[in-house]
């Protein structure tokens, strides 16, 4: 902590350990910025692997009378926890925007996404029936179910504070797991909001626990005996790492990673809401979005054009603190993060792209030690420039010039990230090949960021997931449930002796 940054440090973020603040006292802590700011508002404790055990040992000890509940009332608490979640969202969005920098209505916008996982959870009775058939053979019925696997954890990115965690716990809960969340340590403080409404709700006690920390946190997490699954969202490296310690510990894992998502405007598309399209979706949250555009493949001839109005509109952009209303564009979520991003605006230039737009000239509303970057833009990109090669995670849009539509997905289906991507066109025979031929977990036609509804299931492909299932929809309900497979026979008069032969239909 620097002197120069130390201001209104008044606020304290604990882990919450079995329906209460932790009381004990952290041997390590971070600090909380305001982005906008750039000053330190508070700090965050560091859980170590006792303060894991204490979660696990609360999650362990809750789960046997929470599996036991019935469904009707678990589902009851999340009805409960929506309608809380519902009331606070100004409040709930104010806090993110301290802690994270987006905007206070696009942080409305992800609680309200999250919320939606929350509706789909409240259908958990519906969603855990299992199928039931009679007279398998002769006086013999099969059934099957899916039940809980325990105490399973997630672990989550800063970028989505509200959200994320939303997509993981309301569905686990809902199942009759216990569940224990380790949130970003660089804005802590919404995860805690969601405990109490959570408990408000009339969640019992341990059924929610939150721990916060850094890798020590998590390698704890990563390797307790008591923990029977993790969920992760966040940078593909740390996923990669996540899948193969947890899958190695025995642990179920689904590990979501980072993204380079390509949008694709081919000549015949409407180049005005292509460029609105282009602009929303590459520096909404400042870039920080898993399903940001950053790549803009604009087929020949288009992409002079499409510069020109995509420029037309940055300028426009208003760039300044989440909580004043007319900012459009917040800071990014740390100086080291901002200076990062801002470097590839060299590096670009260096491997021959051209900066269009250089959001470092951007006029700027908030104080002058705030982690500002405004809207960039590189063009004439190529797949070997390191801009494009890495994941920036900030309101840099590159452009790819292609020759035709087949150059243009060569270049999506030869990058190693799969998350999202969209085509703009109103062929509908172009849109259609290019949902079946590209290598993409998540396609948009005319839609710059397909985040799916929360009852069909979230998750890209190659690099930018480690497992198989998706997260919420009904993937989520199988990654939190096991099932099993019933065969039953109610002894009636007719019953027939000793057959040691494996059971067959005859
Ligand atoms: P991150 O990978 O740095 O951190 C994610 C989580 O892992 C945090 O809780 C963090 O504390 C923990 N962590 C960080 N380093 C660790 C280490 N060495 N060992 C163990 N744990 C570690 O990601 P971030 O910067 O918080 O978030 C941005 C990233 O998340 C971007 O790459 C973005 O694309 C990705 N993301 C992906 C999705 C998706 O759905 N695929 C969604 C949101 C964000």
């Amino acid at each position: 902590m620097t002197s120069a940054n130390k201001q209104g440090t008044d606020k304290h973020c604990t882990h919450w350990i079995g329906g209460k603040p932790w009381t004990g006292s952290a041997a390590r802590a971070g600090d909380i910025y305001n982005p906008a700011t750039g000053q330190i508002s508070g700090t965050v404790d560091y859980a170590s692997a006792a303060e894991v055990d204490a979660a696990v040992s609360a999650a362990a000890a809750a789960f046997p009378a929470w599996r036991e509940t019935s469904l009707v009332k678990r589902a009851s608490v999340m009805f409960a926890f929506r309608e809380l979640v519902r009331a606070r969202t100004a409040e709930l969005a104010e806090l993110i925007s301290s802690e994270h920098g987006k905007v206070a209505s696009d942080a409305a916008g992800e609680v309200a996404r999250g919320l939606e996982v929350v509706e789909f959870a409240c259908g958990m009775p519906h969603l855990l029936k299992g199928a039931y058939s009679e007279n398998v053979s002769t006086r013999v019925d099969a059934y099957s179910i899916r039940q809980p696997l325990g105490v399973v954890a997630g672990i989550t990115p800063f970028n989505f504070p509200a959200m994320v965690p939303m997509w993981m716990f309301p569905i686990a809960i809902a199942a009759g797991n216990t569940f224990i969340l380790k949130p970003s340590e660089k804005d802590p403080s919404a995860s805690i909001r969601l405990a109490e409404l959570l408990a408000e709700a009339g969640l019992p006690d341990g059924v929610f626990n939150v721990v916060h920390g850094d890798k020590e946190a998590v390698d704890s997490l990563l390797v307790h005996p008591g923990i029977r699954a993790v969920s992760f969202v966040g940078s593909t490296p740390i996923a990669r790492y996540i899948y193969e310690t947890g899958t190695a510990a025995g642990k179920r894992v689904q590990a979501l990673g980072g993204a380079k998502n390509h949008m694709v405007v081919l000549p015949d598309a409407d180049l005005d809401l292509a460029a609105d399209a282009a602009v929303s979706a590459g520096f909404g949250s400042a870039g920080e979005r898993c399903m940001a555009i950053s790549v803009l493949v604009a087929v020949d001839p288009v992409g002079d054009e499409l510069v020109a109005k995509i420029g037309e509109r940055v300028a426009r952009l208003k760039v300044g603190p989440g909580d004043q209303p007319e900012s459009e564009m917040g800071p990014l979520v740390t100086g080291a993060h901002r200076d990062k991003v801002a470097s590839y605006l060299d590096t670009g230039v260096a491997d021959g792209a051209t900066l269009a737009i250089d959001g470092r000239n951007h006029p700027v509303s908030g104080p002058a030690e705030g982690f500002w970057l405004g809207p960039s833009v590189l063009d004439h990109v190529t797949p070997k420039m390191s801009c494009y090669a890495d994941e920036i995670f900030g309101p840099v849009l590159n452009i790819v010039r292609a020759p035709s539509y087949a150059d243009a997905l060569d270049v999506i289906n030869g990058n190693p990230y799969g998350n999202g991507t969209a085509i703009f066109t109103n062929d509908g025979g172009a849109a259609r090949r290019f949902t079946h031929e590209v290598e993409v977990g998540m396609v948009g036609i005319n839609v710059p960021i397909p985040v799916p509804m929360a009852f069909y299931s979230f998750g890209g492909w190659k690099s930018s997931l480690f497992g198989d299932t998706h997260v919420h929809g009904t993937e989520g309900v199988h990654f939190y449930t096991r099932g099993k497979a019933v065969t039953s026979r109610w002894l009636d008069p007719s019953h027939g002796g000793v057959n040691l032969g494996f059971p067959v239909n005859s």
